[in-house]
């Protein structure tokens, strides 16, 4: 049987666990994953690109679980009563091909987005930061929001976001972590104005400019996350050509990220080998670094065994007879004399 997770069931989930808490184990273990990075078959995701956006599959596997995402970027769909991004992903043993979990992955990936976001700057922002810019305060905004306070110490953040609805839904959904204290800025010069770290995370498919060189203050961290298809980037090239930039998997985010505006073989960094400490993170105090994410399969893979382990764990999901696994395995045509269960 196939265990199913779908989104009422992940999201009283959360809500029991807690985000913060949920945000925290995530990082655990998204962090471990890095850590054995040489472990993953990796490849980059496989993207159909339209006109209004964009539909991905991404897959990954170690020896053990095989994982795959879908995945859209419609920057649109909310005019149309629909999220930007949905997704839902699947587990799957190795050894068998068995499908173990069949999971919504919308939150799932404003979750792990939000855990990755803040991995990378326990890493790269500078010791004892404590405001954060937000730009673009959409669906992922308070998963970035609250990973930030629990695994960075973030108490400002410093909000803005061109629709002013988003903000006024942000802060409405924020007023229980009082320990976070909101600033509405003006504009996104007055949300960057004296922030230690920047998360741009606004969609559109565009090259915008969200970040100009002028903003940039001496030891900066951006945290790039709305940039991650070709075509829309959030950083003007001159702010990145002045970072140090941090990426998750170079050959797709040298396609999809906010380098794909710089030369092919200008310098980055990959997460991991700052995480398995092969190489430096922040160098110094003036540095300004800049994590470019586009989101890897690394990350989904990290989430969906969390999933699968809770839910085993708690009795939670459904199972589904998905796959043929009760009978005869060779006996496929039996099964078609079955009675036909008309959906209700
Ligand atoms: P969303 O549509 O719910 O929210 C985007 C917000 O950005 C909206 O409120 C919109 O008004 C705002 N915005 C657009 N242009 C702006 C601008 N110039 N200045 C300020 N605000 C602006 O989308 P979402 O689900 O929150 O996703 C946000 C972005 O993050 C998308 O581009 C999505 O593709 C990307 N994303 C990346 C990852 C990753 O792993 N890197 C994961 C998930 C989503």
């Amino acid at each position: 049987m196939t265990r199913l997770i779908d989104l009422p069931t992940l999201a009283a989930l959360v809500h029991d666990m807690g985000a913060a808490h949920f945000l925290c184990e995530l990082a655990d273990e998204i962090h471990a994953d890095f850590l054995r990075w040489n472990a993953f078959d990796k490849t980059a995701r496989l993207a159909s690109h339209s006109p209004q956006g964009v539909i991905e599959l991404m897959p990954v596997s170690d020896r053990r679980l095989y994982s795959f995402k879908y995945v859209n970027g419609h920057p649109g769909n909310p005019a149309h009563g629909l999220p930007t991004v949905m997704a839902f992903g699947v587990l799957a043993e190795v050894a068998t091909g068995l499908p173990l979990l069949l999971s919504e992955m919308t939150l799932a990936t404003a979750l792990r987005t939000a855990a990755t976001s803040a991995l990378a700057a326990q890493a790269l922002a500078r010791t004892g930061s404590r405001s954060m810019a937000l730009i673009g305060n959409g669906a992922q905004a308070e998963f970035q929001a609250l990973a930030f306070h629990a695994l960075l110490g973030i108490t400002e953040l410093r909000v803005f976001d061109v629709a002013p609805t988003a903000t006024d839904k942000l802060v409405r959904n924020l007023a229980r972590t009082p320990a976070l204290r909101l600033v509405r800025a003006a504009s996104v010069a007055d949300a960057v104005r004296g922030a230690d770290i920047v998360t741009t995370i606004t969609a559109a498919k565009c090259h915008a400019r969200i970040v100009t060189p002028d903003m940039l203050e001496p030891g900066m961290h951006l945290n790039a996350v709305g940039g991650d298809c070709p075509g829309k980037t959030e950083i003007d090239p001159e702010v990145l050509r002045r970072a140090r930039i941090v990426v998750e998997y170079a050959p797709q985010s040298r396609i999809e990220g906010e380098v794909q505006q710089l030369a092919e073989n200008h310098p980055v960094t990959e997460l991991w080998q700052i995480l398995t400490g092969k190489v430096k993170g922040r160098e110094d105090a003036l540095q300004i670094t800049c994590f470019d994410s586009v989101g890897f399969a690394l990350e989904d893979h990290a989430v969906l065994r969390l999933i699968h382990r809770l839910a085993q764990a708690r009795g939670l999901g459904t199972d589904l007879a998905l796959v043929p696994t009760d009978s005869d395995p060779r006996d496929l045509f039996g099964r078609t004399r079955s009675r036909l269960r008309r959906v209700v």
